[in-house]
């Protein structure tokens, strides 16, 4: 699967393709240099809505393409060049936050995330998903409807583009 490295102006196309489990490096403050050498030394896409970025990066022989249009359009256009299935299973999923590779928590084990969420929300789910890297914990809350219907929409503008 491509892997990908993200210019500051594209966050939510970072956020959706971590959760399509697509492993994204992105970070706000990293220079255009920087974004190139990762590129180039980890075998990364660059994704930008930078044309400058984009150019500098193809004349260092580096993978990268410019990304514009509105955002769900952006968003469903990668998917769509990249073949990314637009679904979100946790358990492929990334770590939202920072890329990391998530760890299934099952019921049995759940005492070990305890002091990373509201009791509240200990108490009512029974399956975490939890980031090691930055102690994130993930759980298929309110939000998760948003996920799938914003993901069937994604999927809608994928078919026009065929
Ligand atoms: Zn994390």
């Amino acid at each position: 699967m491509d892997r990908f490295i993200i210019d500051a102006m594209l966050g939510r196309l970072a956020l959706w393709l971590r959760l399509a489990g697509v492993d994204t490096i992105y970070e706000t403050d990293l220079e255009d240099d920087r974004i190139i050498k990762i590129a180039a030394s980890e075998n990364r896409t660059i994704l930008t809505s930078d044309a400058n970025l984009n150019q500098r990066a193809m004349k260092e022989g580096v993978q990268s393409m410019l990304v514009r249009g509105a955002v769900d359009y952006r968003i469903a256009k990668i998917f769509h060049e990249f073949n990314i299935s637009p679904e979100v299973d946790p358990d492929e999923a990334r770590c939202s936050k920072c890329n990391g590779e998530l760890v299934k928590i099952s019921t049995d084990e759940k005492s070990k995330i305890r002091e990373f969420v509201h009791k509240q929300t200990y108490d009512h789910y029974d399956v975490f998903w939890y980031c090691p890297d930055c102690d994130a914990v993930y759980f298929q809350g309110g939000y998760w409807d948003n996920i799938q219907k914003y993901m069937e929409h994604i999927s809608r503008l994928m078919e026009a583009m065929d």
